[in-house]
């Protein structure tokens, strides 16, 4: 069946008690036992939920999984992935990535005896240069936070399958519309839910698939020890986001593909980061390991930070915030905002300079769009 159809239906069928079309929120802390011996399939809801589980069955098929877990956040997702790791052992990720993810590796992991190297997140000898005997998992973010850069799934894919490596993508920035890495040979999948998958910026969620038995079962056991679990009623606002993924994430492409070109020949910008451009340094394989290009937006003013204020100053429609994937259209300052909490070295090495910008397309019309950029662009 196809993606939208998968959806609307699978995982989430009426409820057979009441004929309920949607799936009900099951506000309840507990359920009812048969007796001492035997327990129903749920029996508390840190455990499991039947909301819950309906949002990760989806989530799971969507990726094209086995196994879907659902999480508070997308850093709890994160750290729940991670703990297929163990202490002694090392991470290899990219260095473009989401700056709450940085922070788990250095200010989380580190202390607890994982260390992470960082390789250049386009580069996939870089990757294969920072592996060392105890590398146990690799972590990418494609396209990455916030330059777009793409890591290259199906070859790290075959380095790790050879190595005995764990793959984990962190897929928040495609969705599973537009790239499946379960299919291109990546072990893990991890979203932040509060971006596209949920979808109207209204809830904070995470989420991990796998189709593996092995990880499935120790991120489950940590889902239930370390309880970053989220509420029924959170689950079921991503569910409804699920439910128009594709129609939205279509919209957002097409208006952000414009959006780009529109940037690209503007004069006072000086480079555009859009995976859908001809000019993109990779977009070649963004055309193989992915079948649409997405919603973010990230590019360069010449006239550098003065410039970035000048604009956010400006802008109209464009809310400035730090989230990305809602209908509304969000515009940031990568330095100062999301990656504040790096050192302006490690913001350099890693090239997330002053002057960017980063877009979230949303749902307005795109020429309306382009004529806020425009207007808050002059003078
Ligand atoms: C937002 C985000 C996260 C973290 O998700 P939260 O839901 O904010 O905890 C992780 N990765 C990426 C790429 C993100 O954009």
């Amino acid at each position: 069946m196809h993606f939208e159809t998968l959806a609307i239906h699978d995982g989430q069928a009426p409820d057979p008690q009441t004929g309920s079309v949607t799936v009900p929120i099951f506000q309840t802390s507990t359920f009812e036992r048969d007796d001492l011996e035997h327990r129903r399939e749920f029996f508390y809801s840190r455990i499991g939920n039947p909301t819950r589980s309906a949002l990760e069955s989806t989530i799971a098929l969507l990726e094209n999984g086995r196994y879907g877990l659902a999480f508070a956040s997308g850093v709890a997702a994160t750290m729940a992935a991670l703990h297929v790791v163990n202490p002694g052992e090392h991470i290899v990720a990219g260095n473009d990535i989401y700056g709450g993810s940085y922070r788990i590796f250095e200010q989380l992991l580190r202390p607890w005896g994982v260390t992470t190297s960082y390789a250049a997140s386009e580069s996939t000898e870089s990757y294969a240069e920072c592996i060392t005997p105890k590398t146990k998992l690799i972590w990418i973010e494609t396209p990455s936070n916030p330059l777009l850069q793409l890591s290259d799934i199906r070859a790290l894919a075959a380095l790790c399958k050879e190595r005995g490596i764990v793959l984990a993508v962190d897929n928040t920035f495609s969705s599973p519309y537009f790239q499946r890495p379960l299919d291109l040979g990546a072990n893990i999948v991890v979203h932040s839910t509060t971006k596209y998958l949920g979808g109207h910026s209204d809830v904070i969620g995470g989420a991990v698939v796998t189709s593996n038995p092995g990880l499935h079962t120790t991120i489950k056991n940590y889902q239930g020890a370390a309880g970053a679990i989220p509420a029924p009623w959170d689950c079921w606002l991503i569910l409804r986001g699920l439910k128009t993924l594709k129609i939205r994430m279509k919209e957002h492409e097409a208006s952000a593909l414009q959006i780009a070109k529109f940037l690209q020949q503007h004069p006072a910008v000086k480079e555009v980061f859009y995976p859908g451009l001809p000019s993109h340094p990779q977009h070649e394989l963004a055309k193989e390991q992915m079948s649409g290009f997405g919603g973010m937006v990230t590019f360069a003013l010449k006239g550098g930070l003065p410039a970035v204020e000048q604009l956010i100053a400006r802008i109209k429609l464009f809310v400035l915030a730090d989230s990305l994937g809602g209908v509304e259209s969000l515009i940031s300052s990568p330095a100062k905002m999301t990656l504040w909490a790096l050192s302006k070295e490690v913001r350099e090495r890693r090239k997330c300079t002053d002057d960017l910008v980063r877009l979230s397309i949303g749902l307005e019309n795109a020429e309306d769009l382009e004529a806020d950029l425009l207007n808050a662009l002059a003078g």
